[in-house]
């Protein structure tokens, strides 16, 4: 048996923010309540001023294996998760091959059964990700796997979309698109606009994203399929996702934390590390997103994690490959979009673990094979995913200390507040304050 009390701690339940102490035995929460007793022999760890919380879930993280292992790896990409307060990821799809039958789906399952934390799979739409034919979702679906996706790219072909959709439906599954129009997003490396013809780069239009996200509500709301938008990163997608899901649309959405905390003036150095797809927007919409993030209708924050080894990143900005690092900053970039010392830890928590644990189906009552239970209460019963988050922890991001295999962070130098002091997944305390336990 091994016990672990969380001293002190204000302990963050969906309603009510309650100081008390947490006492933890094997993979259990067994209680929680004032002054309590410990277990013989248990550890303790002082929580006082913290926030304890369920431990984040990511809907979006690229580990980049099989296939870019120099990148990331399973193993790699769980470390990375586990030091930012992470206790699952949903791993994307785009590896090499593509996650698209049940041999690779096995293997990614088994490699991260191995990890420290709970790996999740979103399968691919289809084949290959080529946009032609469909993945075999049902035996897919029957490994656990309640995402599908073909990030990197949305599915262009509105027919393939809609049949999709429509199969995917009696599946219980979800399709999380990555919105951009292919044709109209071609060529582009950063927002179309006044800054991206001052930097003479060519531009990725905002509408590239918006007709997708028009086009698959429309979809979703005829098909009555189950729609998850990734990455959404302009105030027009904003609304228009608010406005179908007010009309009955069944559609989840994310954002991410480099969109809003980062604008397209980042590009102006030419550091390949700013350039992202969906781009950097404007700043009015990254005023969008954060005014969203703090009291709008919002399902999760998702890290869109991208690893790239530094030899495919040191390339001329239009050339680079898209994508940047965020398993270790996003709960500070969340904490501090939702106004650091005056944000509402509840809503946080909402954000980062909660509301992707809920369209992830990794909460106690889905009946999910493997993964153990997320996003939950923090109540004696509950499996023992626990995050203790130390809002007053100020910390400089360094590029050379991170536990991913990459550096392609675009806060390197820059100082964070908050941090998970520890990450607890089945009891066991695996990472804290920056590194793992
Ligand atoms: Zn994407």
């Amino acid at each position: 048996m091994t016990a672990l009390v969380v001293r002190n701690g204000r302990v963050v339940h969906p309603d009510a923010v309650v100081v008390e102490d947490v006492v933890i035995v094997d993979e259990q929460i067994v209680a929680v309540g004032k002054n309590l007793d410990a277990p013989a022999g248990a550890r303790e760890i002082d929580a006082t001023d913290c926030w304890v919380g369920p431990s984040f879930v990511d809907l979006h993280a690229h580990l980049r294996e099989p296939g870019f292992e120099h990148a990331e790896t399973i193993l790699t990409g769980a470390n990375a998760a586990a030091v930012g307060g992470f206790g699952a990821v949903v791993a994307m799809p785009n590896t090499e091959p593509a996650l698209d039958s049940v041999a690779v789906v096995a293997y990614v399952l088994d490699r991260g059964a191995n990890s420290l934390i709970d790996v999740a799979v979103a399968g691919a739409i289809t084949i290959a990700r080529a946009g032609e034919r469909l993945a075999p979702m049902a035996e897919l679906a029957a490994l656990g796997v309640r995402l599908f996706s073909d990030d990197g790219t949305g599915v262009q072909d509105a027919a393939l979309m809609r049949r999709a959709l429509e199969y995917a439906r009696p599946l219980g599954v979800r399709l999380a698109q990555h919105c951009e129009d292919a044709w109209l997003a071609a060529g582009g490396s950063m927002n179309e606009g006044s800054v991206s013809s001052r930097l003479g780069l060519t531009g990725r239009p905002a509408l590239a994203e918006e007709l997708m996200v028009l086009r698959d509500l429309e979809l979703a709301r005829a098909t009555g399929g189950r729609l998850h938008l990734l990455h959404l990163s302009t105030a027009r997608s904003l609304s228009l996702v608010a406005q179908a899901r007010a009309e009955g649309v069944d559609v989840t959405f994310e954002v991410a934390p480099h969109h809003f905390t980062l604008d397209e003036s980042a590009c102006a150095t030419y550091d390949p590390v700013m350039k992202v797809h969906p781009p950097l927007r404007t700043k009015a919409d990254v005023e969008a997103l954060r005014t969203l993030l703090r009291d709008g209708e919002l399902d999760a924050v998702a890290t869109d994690h991208a690893p790239h080894v530094p030899e495919s990143k040191d390339r001329a900005f239009d050339e680079a490959p898209a994508g940047m690092l965020g398993l270790e900053h996003a709960a500070s970039l969340t904490y501090e979009a939702l106004g650091g010392v005056d944000a509402d830890p509840r809503r946080f928590f909402a954000l980062l673990s909660r509301g992707p644990a809920r369209v992830a189906q990794l909460r106690a009552h889905d009946v999910r094979p493997r993964h153990g239970a997320h996003g939950g209460d923090v109540v004696a019963g509950e499996m023992a995913n626990v995050v203790i988050f130390d809002p007053m922890k100020t910390y400089v991001v360094d590029r050379d200390a991170l536990q991913s295999r990459s550096t392609n962070t675009p806060y390197h130098g820059r100082t964070l507040h908050g941090q998970s002091r520890a990450t607890i997944v089945k009891g066991r305390v695996v990472a804290g304050e920056g590194v793992l336990a």
